[in-house]
């Protein structure tokens, strides 16, 4: 009997994989022809500096509305834009798209916004990335010092030679290099250190249970104390409560960036976000050093 349920679940299983193998063969079709139908578009999503208060600057996030599959989230479509390679035309789509949104904002007057723009390990590995990243700037008048790229932790540990290289031509043209969903990988602080990086976004998985999980608490205080003994800026990703807010004011976290801040939202809305928000928007007290 046991048998016999075990043969069904397999039969199961069996038939939900093709399901999902199909599912992702007629993404991975129709996505071949979003830069010509124009699906995709940005999105931008603030950080705000817990020194000053202020909104330091945007992240730049791939949104795809398919015509005939609707929205499809960016886990689903980056995987498979990745093995096709597509994603070097995309990255480059949303390197040019992200510099000049940010380049018209600085011209409309927020001079000081950065924008962080996320990249693939295949853009950074193919021979002229920082090329391609030069170019963008160029085309959009963008200074290097506005822009941000963020690099998960894998891209990094995977071609360690290679990838510290490419790093160091970036940071040499002047822009910054952020650590993405730091804590899911294996890379340690000392390793990072060796890299031209200039800022850690610590994963919203470790955010998310702050307070509730010591594990979490533990390691985010120390990744922030960490990092900062690097001379590393440091932004927390998924901060959703006034909470988690404190818990890191309290451990003076630089930057967060959530839904207690803003989600992410179309280019318009962003700047507006931008353009309302004040300091005291945060409330005198609200948070504070020493507040928790
Ligand atoms: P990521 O770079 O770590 O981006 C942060 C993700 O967390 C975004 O999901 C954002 O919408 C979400 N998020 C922001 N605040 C909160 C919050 O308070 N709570 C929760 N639960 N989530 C929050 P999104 O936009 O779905 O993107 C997912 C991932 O897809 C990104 O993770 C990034 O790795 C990748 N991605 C997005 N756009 C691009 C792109 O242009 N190029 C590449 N290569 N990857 C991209
Ligand atoms: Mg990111
Ligand atoms: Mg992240
Ligand atoms: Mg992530």
């Amino acid at each position: 009997q046991a048998k016999a349920a075990g043969r069904r679940t397999f039969v199961r299983y069996d038939d939900s994989m093709e399901i999902a193998n199909r599912r992702r063969a007629q993404l991975s079709s129709a996505l071949h022809k979003v830069l010509d139908r124009g699906e995709l578009r940005l999105v931008f999503q603030p950080r705000l500096s817990l020194t000053t208060r202020r909104i330091t600057g945007v992240e730049a996030l791939l949104r795809w509305t398919s015509e005939e599959y609707g929205e499809i989230p960016p886990i689903q479509f980056i995987p498979l834009a990745e093995e096709s390679g597509l994603i070097l035309e995309i990255g480059e789509w949303v390197l040019l798209d992200a510099c000049r949104t940010l380049q018209r904002w600085r011209q409309a007057g927020m001079t000081d916004l950065t924008v962080a723009v996320n990249v693939s390990v295949l853009q950074l590995l193919r021979g002229d990335f920082s090329e391609s990243v030069r170019k963008a700037l160029t085309e959009t008048g963008l200074p290097p010092h506005a822009l941000e790229l963020e690099l998960t932790e894998s891209v990094l540990m995977a071609n360690a030679e290679q990838t510290a290289a490419k790093l160091q031509a970036l940071r040499e043209m002047g822009v910054s290099l952020a650590i993405d969903d730091f804590g899911t990988g294996y890379s340690s602080l000392a390793y990072l250190k060796r890299l031209p990086i200039t800022t850690l976004k610590i994963d919203k998985t470790f955010i998310t249970d702050l307070n509730r999980d010591p594990d979490d608490t533990a390691i985010t205080t120390t990744v922030i104390t960490m990092a900062h003994s690097l001379g590393l800026t440091v932004v927390a990703e998924g901060v959703e409560s006034e909470t988690q807010l404190r818990f890191l004011d309290h451990f003076r976290c630089d930057e967060i960036q959530g839904h207690w801040l803003s989600r992410p939202v179309d280019p318009e809305s962003c700047l507006r976000f931008i353009r309302e928000w004040s300091p005291a928007a945060i409330g005198h007290g609200m948070i504070g050093h020493g507040a928790t």
